[in-house]
């Protein structure tokens, strides 16, 4: 595993014409992009292509990363996808501080950019799948792996609740 495989070396575009285009498809079974930030399965397709103003880099990536599920605590694998578009412009007097510069060398780190963007893609609150039933409220056991026997328990105090509450008369009214 190289240490920084996002290094693209894009001297060769520079004598093409506007519209000449280059994939490079890829696929890493494990990469760590950054301290905390493993990710497998990572697969992706960058395409740069060179145009009058400079090279655009575009790319769409996959990959799968650990997360906790909010609601039941496991960790699980999330699937990860996110896109990317660059535009390095050939260095130009008018250059905002805004604008990426393609260097000298015409060497591209891709690293950061495709860090940042999938972090973007990382929900805040995770969930491991649609109909995951959380942790029981009584004992605390994981409801995706079974049933604790106390789904009934809670469902009656809920009841209970509604009944004595001073508001349960609004129903009928509503
Ligand atoms: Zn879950
Ligand atoms: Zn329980």
């Amino acid at each position: 595993m190289s240490k920084n495989p996002f290094i693209l070396r894009l001297g060769s575009f520079l004598p093409q014409t506007a519209g000449y285009k280059r994939e490079y498809p890829f696929k890493y079974p494990k990469i760590q992009l950054a301290d905390n930030f493993l990710l497998h399965q990572f697969e992706g397709l960058i395409t740069v292509t060179r145009t009058p103003q400079g090279l655009l880099i575009q790319g769409n990536f996959e990959a799968r990363h650990q997360l906790q599920c909010v609601r039941c605590l496991n960790n699980y694998d999330h699937l990860l996808s996110w896109e990317l578009t660059d535009l390095y412009i050939f260095n130009r007097r008018d250059a905002t501080k805004e604008d990426l510069i393609l260097p000298d060398n015409a060497q591209i780190d891709l690293t950061e950019s495709i860090k940042e963007e999938a972090q973007l893609d990382i929900p805040i609150n995770p969930i491991c799948k649609e109909d995951c039933q959380g942790l029981c409220q009584v004992c605390g056991a994981n409801l995706n792996e079974g049933d604790c026997g106390h789904a009934d328990l809670l469902l009656e105090k809920d009841t209970d609740e509604e009944e004595n509450s001073p508001f349960a008369g609004l129903k009928d009214l509503l």
